[in-house]
């Protein structure tokens, strides 16, 4: 691309996309510009097709039969293996189970568990919340652990690796600004190290292709509401590479982690595989939401996704950049898109003010404090007219001052 396209040059952008058909599965207004799939996917018509099927049929009708005859019972490993595929890892690894942060518990256990002697878990200052917030809560189960953070305990988290540490826990895109780790390059100087590596792929699983086996990556985890598109709340996974999975314990030894569940024994006995990972009775029905999600994701070639991320988040911070300069932005997403996932953040000094005028005005982002405005691009659903039609919107916010108006300070409890 030279110099800053008119709107003729982002329509043939609009057609010329391989992927410009797949927006007609989604449920989505016309004229509403989402730019927030990176906190709840869009849902789809395969989605709510699996739901009333579910509901009506296998609920309604077959009853407590469908957990044989609508394979009710093996969903959680069979989709963790559709999943699989998204992000490098070979079936019998991934389950489909409980919320990412349940399963950063479970994970950072299982990583201690195999690692005796080491006591300290390194993660990031700037982590998602509930990484940290569950790596205190680990720590408070083993006395004698110390958690080390980046930014706060070094500069980087390659400072703070040593022979102490038995797991690295870390965002592969970080939920703020978007900054995108090296996935091979640390897993190799933690594992050099002796320490295991649990990556959090909230930001990463439908986002971007990674190659979990490849990278010879230990643990993940990520959640399936986000760019999956699983629906509000819907379950999250863990993988485990299949090296660990014999001897990885995890402390959630519910029945669906036991070997032979309907033999109702009175010791627990954990299942051989990935099994294990499980704690107890899925919400079949949400299950469901993301099984027909899943059905879309089964027809994408993730390197053509993110071909056409990169050309979103490229367009939009070039848009932005020429038509806004002057109103107070700062670009906080790096601007190497090889070092980016699929969203851009600018910080702004009345972020969350623009941002409420920006949603009345149809272009839904979100704010994430003390000062970001977040834009999540989803190259299945967005256009690059949507792009456009967005900034032209944000510009005029911005020039006008229409976000000081004082309905747009009031703040509500999810931002
Ligand atoms: C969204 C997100 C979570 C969410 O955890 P839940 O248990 O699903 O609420 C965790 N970690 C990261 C990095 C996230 O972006």
């Amino acid at each position: 691309m030279t110099g800053i396209p008119d709107l003729a040059a982002i329509e043939a952008m609009d057609a010329a996309d391989p992927l410009r058909t797949m927006r007609d599965r989604f449920d989505l207004p016309d004229d509403l510009i989402y730019l927030d799939g990176n906190s709840l996917g869009v849902a789809s018509k395969a989605a709510y097709g699996e739901i009333e099927k579910a509901a009506r049929e296998e609920w309604g009708q077959g009853l407590i039969r469908s957990w044989n005859t609508a394979g009710w019972f093996d969903m959680p490993v069979e989709l963790g293996d559709r999943i699989g595929r998204l992000i490098g890892a070979a079936p019998g690894q991934t389950v489909v189970a409980d919320t990412t942060s349940i399963n950063i518990y479970k994970a950072l256990h299982a990583a201690m568990g195999l690692r005796p002697g080491r006591n300290v878990i390194v993660a990031e200052g700037g982590s998602f919340p509930t990484d940290l917030y569950m790596a205190e809560g680990v720590a408070s189960t083993r006395p004698g652990t110390v958690l080390r953070l980046e930014g706060v305990d070094a500069p980087t988290i390659e400072d703070l690796i040593d022979e102490e540490v038995a797991v690295v826990l870390v965002n592969h895109v970080n939920y703020k600004s978007g900054e995108l780790r090296d996935m091979a390059v640390l897993t190799e100087k933690a594992q050099a190290a002796g320490a295991l590596v649990v990556w959090d792929l909230c930001h990463t699983a439908g986002a971007l292709p990674v190659d979990l086996d490849g990278s010879n990556v230990d643990f993940a985890v990520g959640c399936s509401y986000k760019y999956l598109n699983g629906g509000p709340g819907a379950p999250a996974f863990i993988y485990v590479a299949k090296r660990h999975l014999a001897d990885a314990q995890q402390p959630l030894s519910g029945w669906w982690a036991h070997a032979r569940p309907f033999a109702f024994e009175q010791g627990f006995a954990a299942d051989a595989g990935i099994r294990r990972f499980q704690c107890g009775t899925q919400g079949i029905l949400s299950m469901r939401a993301l099984k027909g999600a899943l059905d879309i994701w089964d027809q994408v070639e993730m390197a053509v996704l993110r071909q056409k991320s990169i050309a979103l988040t490229d367009l939009f911070i070039l848009l932005v950049e020429s038509r806004c300069g002057g109103h107070g932005l700062t670009l906080e997403s790096p601007r190497d898109s090889s070092r980016r996932g699929s969203q851009v953040s600018f910080e702004h000094e009345n972020a969350y003010a623009v941002m409420q005028a920006l949603i009345e005005r149809g272009v839904i982002g979100d704010f994430r404090a003390p000062a970001t405005i977040r834009f999540g691009f989803t190259p299945l659903y967005t256009r690059f007219r949507d792009v456009w039609q967005a900034v032209e919107i944000l510009e005029d916010i911005l020039r006008t001052g229409a976000w000081k108006d004082a309905r747009f300070a009031v703040k509500s409890a999810v931002t």
